[in-house]
């Protein structure tokens, strides 16, 4: 467990280089208030982001989205990461930039509130650090498309998720599944879904799941080792009768389940293995851009 407000090092905040124990925000800080902020999770491999491009351009969509302010060129954001990492890093580790509101304004009328910037740096491993983990399945739905901009990774996106987190935890499992309103899959608290079913491979469109960077390298992993994918609409169903479940997240990287509910899921899968194989191969070359696949 890590307390976030006693990280050592540095931290970058509205355009300075600050120790991390300086960086703090009012109680009556807009965004705590109003759940509107947006940011990003970068993970670090040997000193260098992953993907990094893809992030940023995440985070300006979702910055506009939100209607914040993120004024950063992709150069200058890369550069900021660099500095970070030099100064907070050994090996691997996580960067998280946040774009947020000021305190001057306590109604959702944003008139006088100004984006701020925050962007984190840590040594970090990965999220559940074990060969399988356990999933529950949540009874809040997930927002999808037609009812909030999901596409953003946005803090209120969160709500029903962090409750989901908590209930799955209370009843045993590591995480849980989220269903959408009319109770298609969706993805997990913070990671996209795949399945595998007689060596083909399935995964939600995301309608009402975040479009994760690692899904997008999975999907083009697949497209280039020729194994099918197929992205759609799945029901509880179609996962429970799979051969092999696994997660994607950029901290849970590519992460199998071996248990959802009460049905057990194989944890020796080709398909799964050459999956892995070609991310941590992507992993050691630190790329750039998902489109270097
Ligand atoms: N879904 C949610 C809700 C998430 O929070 C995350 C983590 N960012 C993901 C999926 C996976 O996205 P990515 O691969 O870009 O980390």
């Amino acid at each position: 467990m890590i307390d976030f407000s006693k990280l050592k090092g540095k931290i970058y905040f509205n355009e300075k280089f600050i120790d991390n124990s300086k960086a703090k925000i009012h109680a009556l800080n807009h965004s705590l208030h109003f759940s509107a902020s947006v940011f990003e999770g970068i993970a670090i491999y040997d000193k260098k982001p992953l993907f990094e491009f893809d992030h940023f351009k995440r985070l300006q969509n979702s910055a506009k989205i939100l209607k914040l302010d993120f004024k950063l060129s992709a150069k200058q954001f890369s550069k900021i990461n660099a500095k970070l990492v030099k100064h907070n890093i050994k090996s691997n580790g996580y960067i998280r930039p946040i774009i947020f509101r000021t305190s001057h304004s306590m109604s959702p009328d944003t008139t006088y509130c100004k984006s701020s910037i925050a962007i984190a740096c840590w040594s970090w491993g990965t999220l559940f650090n074990k060969k399988s983990i356990t999933l529950g399945i949540s009874k809040w739905p997930k927002l999808n498309r037609k009812i909030f901009p999901i596409e953003a990774k946005s803090s209120g996106s969160y709500q029903s998720s962090v409750i989901s987190r908590i209930e799955a935890k209370q009843q045993g499992f590591d995480d849980c599944i989220m269903l959408d309103n009319e109770k298609y899959i969706s993805e997990t608290t913070a990671c996209n879904i795949f399945w595998i079913k007689n060596n083909i491979v399935y995964t939600p469109s995301t309608d009402s799941a975040l479009n994760g960077i690692t899904r997008q390298a999975v999907i083009r992993i697949l497209k280039k080792v020729k194994v099918s994918c197929k992205i759609g609409k799945f029901r509880m169903k179609d996962v429970l009768n799979a051969d092999s479940v696994f997660l994607t997240g950029t901290a849970a990287e590519v992460q199998l389940v071996g248990k959802i509910n009460k049905t057990d899921y194989s944890l020796n899968n080709y398909i799964f293995d050459i999956i892995k194989k070609n991310y941590d191969l992507i992993k050691s070359k630190s790329l750039k851009r998902l489109s270097s696949i």
